[in-house]
């Protein structure tokens, strides 16, 4: 069994500040090694449920924050950015058996996490076929496009609620609960717990999970906070000026919306 775990930052337990994800503050390292521990419960609950090869994506940031000396055997570390659209799930193909999330965390525009946003900090929001979406429902979305089930998530309060909405059969911990500007966090060896056990019990009935299909068509909307942003990446190929802040770009091919959001993001 070979496994895919995507990891980012601004949902790992206890995260409430930017200086607390940024390489070069003193904050970052107390929750860099969180997220290096995070990780390795997931790649122990994947070994202990029988995966052979498991695959790392650190995909927060620089891509160059968990501690490639910590993790266990047989994991492997893909770290930086090689600018492929898949992004956060890079090398990401159709012989994983499972796509694994942690340390996630919720869309631009949620209250649900000081630290939320998708992509870029400088977007209002990513609208999909009408609706808000997370980096969840981007690497989720690829998953489906190469026909690997997500079958676990941890992150924010917010996240999880909108992996729920996206789909009942992934399970999900809530490592935080954004209020304002304040984060309420459960106890990190409970994350290690529950992450680890989470991962094998949902390695375990991986049989019963269906991958959700994808929509045949894709309406693409990137509201900026600037609205000269959105006037220059107008110009993208096939994309359209919305009003004076948003793009939009129409599709029925998944891998046009993930190659779009690489140039005008
Ligand atoms: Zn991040």
């Amino acid at each position: 069994m070979k496994i895919y775990i995507s990891a980012d930052l601004e949902g790992i337990t206890g995260i409430s500040h930017w200086d607390e994800a940024t390489l070069s503050k003193q904050e970052y390292e107390i929750f860099q090694e969180q997220m290096t521990r995070e990780v390795t419960a997931a790649c122990e609950g994947a070994i202990a449920a029988g995966a052979t090869e498991i695959i790392v994506k650190d995909a927060h940031d620089t891509g160059r924050n968990l501690d490639p000396y910590q993790l266990p055997y047989p994991a492997q570390l893909i770290r930086g950015w090689s600018g492929h659209p898949y992004n956060m799930v890079q090398e990401l193909n159709s012989s994983f058996s499972a796509l694994i999330l942690i340390g996630y965390h919720s869309r631009s525009g949620s209250g649900k996490n000081p630290l939320a946003h998708t992509l870029s900090e400088e977007l209002n929001c990513i609208l999909l076929n009408g609706q808000p979406i997370a980096e969840f429902h981007l690497v989720a979305m690829t998953a489906a496009y190469e026909r690997v089930p997500v079958v676990f998530v941890s992150g924010d309060s917010g996240v999880c609620q909108a992996v729920k909405v996206y789909d009942t059969n992934i399970k999900t911990l809530t490592t935080n609960k954004g209020i304002g500007e304040s984060v309420w966090a459960i106890h990190p060896e409970e994350t290690i717990r529950q992450i680890q056990a989470g991962v094998e019990s949902a390695l375990q009935y991986l049989h019963q999970i269906q991958v959700k299909p994808l929509p045949e068509n894709f309406k693409l909307e990137v509201e900026y906070k600037h609205p000269p942003d959105a006037y220059e990446n107008s110009f993208y190929p096939g994309a359209k000026l919305q009003g004076e802040q948003s793009v939009l770009f129409e599709t029925d091919d998944w891998f046009e919306v993930i190659r779009t959001l690489c140039f005008i993001v």
